[in-house]
């Protein structure tokens, strides 16, 4: 007698209020990022102030580093479809392969040249222009920041306040141009091209950072803790004595995850069925951003108290073990 419970919810079709919020936020960060940028690249165009370019690139890259969710926003309108069951959850991670190459090809670029000046010092022209472009970074950035500080507490969203606060810091990295300007105005040509590598560094990093996350995601990777989350939240559950084969994997900013609980006891089929859906909640509510879940409760065999259909499952599988030493 073989009995398996298996418990799962449709793939989400709507992101919460919360994503609805950073989707306007994200847009109007975008907005006044990409005119900031726009308006440096002109004016760094005119100049040759090559830190006041890669100020621009800084710009662009946190600017696309939120297209993702967008993409994210759009697809979670569509349904799941015979071909993708799952959802669309990996397209956001497709589009954040698409914009890590962006960001490390416009650092690449900004870099190269702040060398070429540095080989080549050269001291720019319109300082004063220059200058106010680098408070218009300062100004944009510092608009951004309000724009998700206060949309992150009106939401409760914690990470949309750390990004706030980045757009905070990034405000007084536009004013560093100023050093360039300053180094114009006073014979010291080289100081240019330095600012405008250590910021090319800065988006150097931002695509490095990003594309470990889009590279984890997309080949399954999960964050350290969340499997022995999952096990605790299970275990939590009166009844159920062992847990084993947990694994969770990204779609997405949503999680998948699925385990296999023993009961400590000879049970219905009823009351097995109630255990799983129990565990799934536990589960559930343990990691909000979950969104399927799958249990296998496998009731423990009558007189030795051990599990003869674990046993079969576990050997079909894998020691459970050998699952946790991967964690
Ligand atoms: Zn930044």
């Amino acid at each position: 007698m073989s009995i398996f419970h298996l418990h799962s919810r449709p793939v989400h079709l709507s992101l919460p209020e919360e994503e609805a919020g950073a989707s306007r936020v994200f847009v109007g960060s975008f907005l006044i990022l990409g005119l900031t940028a726009v308006f440096e690249m002109g004016i760094s165009s005119v100049s040759g102030s090559v830190s006041l370019l890669s100020d621009a690139f800084h710009n662009v890259a946190d600017a696309l580093t939120g297209v993702p969710l967008w993409v994210a926003f759009f697809f979670s309108r569509k349904k799941p479809t015979a071909r993708y069951s799952y959802g669309y959850g990996k397209f956001e991670d497709l589009a954040g392969v698409m914009i890590v190459m962006l960001v490390l090809l416009s650092s690449a670029f900004s870099i190269t040249r702040s060398f070429g000046k540095l080989l080549h010092p050269q001291i720019f022209l319109h300082p004063g222009w220059v200058a106010l472009a680098s408070f218009t970074g300062f100004l944009g950035n510092e608009a951004v920041a309000l724009l998700r500080i206060r949309a992150g507490r009106r939401t409760g969203s914690v990470s949309l306040v750390a990004d706030g606060q980045h757009a905070r810091v990034d405000g007084l990295v536009s004013l560093s141009v100023l050093a360039g300007v300053t180094g114009s105005l006073t014979g010291h040509p080289l100081w240019d091209p330095l600012v405008g590598i250590f910021l090319g560094v800065v988006t150097f990093l931002i695509g490095v950072r990003m594309g470990r996350d889009v590279g984890t995601h997309l080949s399954d990777g999960i964050e350290s803790g969340v499997l022995e989350t999952i096990r605790r939240a299970a275990l939590d559950e009166p009844g159920i004595r062992e847990v084993f084969r947990v694994r969770a994997r990204w779609s997405g900013h949503w999680m998948i995850c699925d385990l296999r609980v023993v009961l400590d006891q000879p049970v219905s089929f009823d009351e097995s069925g109630q255990r799983a859906r129990a565990v799934e909640e536990r589960i559930r509510k343990a990691i909000p951003f979950m969104e399927d879940v799958l249990v296998v409760a496998m009731p423990c065999a009558e007189g030795d108290g051990s599990s003869l259909l674990s046993k079969n499952a576990r050997s079909e599988d894998q020691e459970p073990g050998k699952y946790e030493t991967h964690q």
